[in-house]
């Protein structure tokens, strides 16, 4: 399978190139120039199989030219060792829950599949070096799921004292291949650094670099894997008509797998994209115009994106027509007072306990579900990652899982930076090999 920029300005690429770049040559973001068809005997057989089951059968039609069928089946069951329970909240309304894994973010599939993919891909190529910028989820995520795989080094970068404590532990405690590097700046600060590194020919010409965020195929694509997993269970309990999806948004890629397992075959009804404050998507649907944004920091804060990068493939997945999106996807925004008040309304009604994120989800679902419709909203999160938070709101204690009082147990280690560009390439320099 070949995969196309969508600036359509640089030259169609293979999956190896695809996963090994990161970002094409134009700047745009790749996508499959076609969608497989999964067949009728996958769909009616997808109650009965396993969550890796389905997802091998989901990777072989989408990754099955390019990699061995042992060896993706190999990274499918390597990648997926937790499930995705889906649980139901109240009449009508249900929960994927997508924090299972070792991180408890929904990060933790394509960060896992990536990292196994890019291992596979460059083996016996020498030492790839793998950037990520982070606010506090997708570096956890990252960090843990390349952690210990040969040949692939991962520099995490942090904006000094604005992520919450157990995330700083999820990906500063960690050692091996893993280097925490604490920038002394902001969020932005942080993935300029990254993007100038990559535009800099003195130092892609030293070391092989490359990208975990979401713009990567092999980080967003496996998101897929839940949307199958929802409608097997679904399926099983005899709700798959009528179903709708509903996804809190940031950097739109979750949403965007979604959109690609519908495309492959998956019968759902039609989505919702829940934002917090920040709603230019929201603003989009309503206008047909995408103007992007200064982010506004929120309590939902992995979904702070001002300009949220996936929304290219959106628009060329649905052939840039503002009336197709919109008749598939609608939206909603929610201010940090209304994030609030649905945590505290569904804990409760229901003894659901939701974190932000997923309360913009469980609340667009609640306000747009129609008569005869089925829906889960997906919660991205463990609530205890935002403990402070969620405790302040419904004023109870919540329990740590162990997962978690694990990493906390740990020692820090970051090696602190100034968002000075010259500093970090010196930095980098130093560690090539
Ligand atoms: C990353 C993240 C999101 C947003 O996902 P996108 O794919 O960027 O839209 C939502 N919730 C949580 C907890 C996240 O970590």
């Amino acid at each position: 399978m070949m995969y196309y920029s969508t600036n359509g300005k640089a030259p169609r690429a293979d999956l190896q190139k695809a996963v090994t770049k990161g970002l094409a040559e134009d700047r745009g973001l790749y996508m499959p120039e076609r969608i497989p068809q999964l067949p009728a005997e996958f769909f009616e057989g997808m109650g009965e199989r396993s969550f890796a089951g389905n997802a091998s059968l989901v990777a072989e039609a989408f990754f099955g030219e390019d990699v061995p069928k042992e060896q993706l089946r190999r990274i499918v069951a390597d990648t997926l060792s937790f499930d995705c329970p889906i649980v139901e909240v109240e009449p009508d309304i249900w929960s994927l829950e997508l924090f299972h894994g070792p991180t408890l973010a929904f990060k933790d599939v394509g960060a896992r599949f990536m990292a196994r993919l890019l291992r596979h891909f460059t083996k016996g190529r020498g030492e790839v070096n793998v950037l990520v910028a982070t606010s506090g989820d997708t570096g956890s995520a990252v960090a843990n799921g390349f952690l210990g795989v040969e040949g692939i080094r991962v520099f995490v970068l942090y904006p000094k004292g604005k992520v919450s404590p157990i995330q700083e532990c999820q990906f500063t405690t960690l050692g091996q291949n893993i280097t925490a590097l604490e920038i002394d700046g902001t969020f932005d600060d942080c993935q300029a650094l990254v993007k100038n590194a990559f535009m800099d020919a003195e130092l892609n010409e030293k070391m092989q670099l490359t990208s975990a965020n979401s713009i990567n195929v092999a980080r967003f694509l496996p998101q897929m894997f839940y949307y199958f997993q929802a409608m097997a269970q679904l399926q099983r309990k005899g709700l798959s008509q009528n179903v709708v999806c509903c996804v809190p948004s940031g950097n739109f890629g979750n949403i965007c797998a979604a959109l690609f397992a519908k495309k492959a075959g998956l019968p759902i009804k039609r989505f919702i994209a829940a934002n917090n404050a920040n709603s230019v998507f929201y603003e989009y649907l309503k206008t047909g115009v995408y103007t992007a944004r200064p982010s506004i920091q929120t309590i939902a804060n992995a979904m702070d994106v001002g300009d949220p990068s996936n929304f290219a493939r959106i628009y060329d997945l649905y052939g840039k027509s503002h009336e197709a999106i919109s008749a598939d996807i609608s939206g909603a925004t929610y201010s940090n007072e209304q994030i609030a008040e649905t945590i505290r309304d569904c804990h409760s009604r229901t003894g659901y306990l939701l974190d932000p994120h997923g309360a913009c989800g469980y609340r667009a679902l609640k306000e747009n579900l129609q008569k005869g419709e089925v829906g889960f909203f997906c919660e991205t999160a463990h609530p205890a990652k935002f403990k402070d938070t969620v405790e302040g709101i419904i004023g109870e204690p919540i329990e740590i899982p162990e997962r978690l009082q694990a990493f906390m147990q740990g020692t820090k280690q970051s090696v602190a930076l100034s968002k000075e560009f010259q500093e970090f390439k010196s930095f980098l320099f130093s560690r090539s090999r």
